[in-house]
């Protein structure tokens, strides 16, 4: 397929919102943002074999895409607008792009998020997305404002993606088609499918003193909020959440270092002041969302985990880093 062909796909499909005043077919687009509000931007690249198996089915590729992008959005509180989407691609094939289009915009359209302009040129499988969002003037959620006493709350279960990616590693989850069991599936889900946490992001302003999301894993994750904000963190390993899936592929000790220590869930990580308890509660319930508190901030600095007995313990691998 041609690369313009190509782009007038994507245009078909890019969805209508009243502040995109000029979409894609310009050298650039022209967007509207409502008086008093802040532009929050957020750009993430997913490269084949880096970010996915290679083998990852081309509608999840299109969604984890996004999800990937609008999860940073939602970790700073940010209402979803806008994306460009620059694609590099070996070949144009159309059903490859028909497939990925789909998995992009069935999200895209349950955020009523506008894809806007973007760039199209030959190479090994990179898809970059840049999103664009906004916030009332000073209401974002920002690493940087948590304070020693108030409580560490994550949303959804962490460690599930990281769990589906090392049953793919041994051979026993193929990430590219439905698993016929359906705990299996519903973790090869976490890691091809992730929610970003918009919903939530949104109602935890004014209630989170910071937040972020969980891309590298949580211990890694928390500890750039804690380094940024001043504080150590006390987390406790039985406070954290489990699913039925996570209890029949991994049991509580060997679930830890996935849980603690792998990346991929897209959950949120926020914390709050103990008298907002019940708010953080109240909120999450309305935005359909598990939350759970798992430990406290402190003075000092770090992320320290506690096992049941008190001692403590550290997760082997903490986050994911590109160039280690
Ligand atoms: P230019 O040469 O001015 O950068 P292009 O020919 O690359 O423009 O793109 C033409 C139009 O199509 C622009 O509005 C651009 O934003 C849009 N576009 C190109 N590739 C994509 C893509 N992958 N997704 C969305 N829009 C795209
Ligand atoms: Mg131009």
């Amino acid at each position: 397929m041609a690369e313009f062909a190509l782009i007038d796909r994507l245009r078909a499909r890019a969805g209508q919102r009243d502040d995109v005043v000029l979409g894609i077919g310009d050298d650039a687009a022209l967007l509207a943002l409502p008086p008093g509000e802040q532009l929050v931007v957020t750009a993430d690249t997913l490269n084949a074999g880096v970010h996915f198996p290679a083998e990852t089915a081309p509608f999840d590729i299109g969604w984890k895409t996004l999800a990937v992008n609008l999860s940073d959005l939602a970790a700073m509180g940010a209402q979803p607008r806008w994306v460009t989407l620059s694609l590099s691609l070996p070949d144009g094939d159309p059903a490859w792009l028909d497939g990925f289009a789909d998995g992009l915009f069935a999200l895209a359209d349950q955020h009523g998020v506008a894809l806007v302009g973007g760039d199209t040129t030959r190479g090994p499988l990179s898809i970059s997305v840049t999103a664009m969002g906004s916030v009332p003037a000073g209401q974002a959620l920002r690493r940087d404002g948590a304070r020693a006493g108030d409580e560490v709350w994550i949303s959804g279960v962490p460690g599930e993606a990281a769990l589906a990616l090392a049953l793919w590693q041994r051979g026993v989850l193929d990430v590219a088609v439905r698993a016929p069991d359906p705990h299996a599936e519903a973790l090869r889900l976490r890691l091809c499918r992730p929610t970003p946490q918009v919903a939530l992001g949104l109602a935890l302003r004014g209630i989170a003193t910071a937040a972020i999301d969980i891309s590298d894993g949580l211990s890694a994750d928390l500890g750039h909020l804690c380094v940024r904000s001043g504080v150590a963190a006390r987390l406790q390993l039985q406070a954290l959440p489990r699913s039925a899936a996570l209890d029949v592929h991994a049991a509580s000790e060997q679930a830890w270092p996935l849980q603690a220590g792998g990346g991929d869930d897209y959950e949120l990580c926020f914390t709050a002041s103990p008298e907002n308890r019940g708010r953080v509660l109240a909120v999450a319930a309305a935005a359909g969302v598990g939350v759970s508190c798992i430990g406290r901030l402190e003075t000092g600095q770090g992320v320290h985990w506690h096992k049941p007995d008190g001692q403590p313990w550290s997760p082997a691998r903490s986050g994911f880093d590109h160039f280690r």
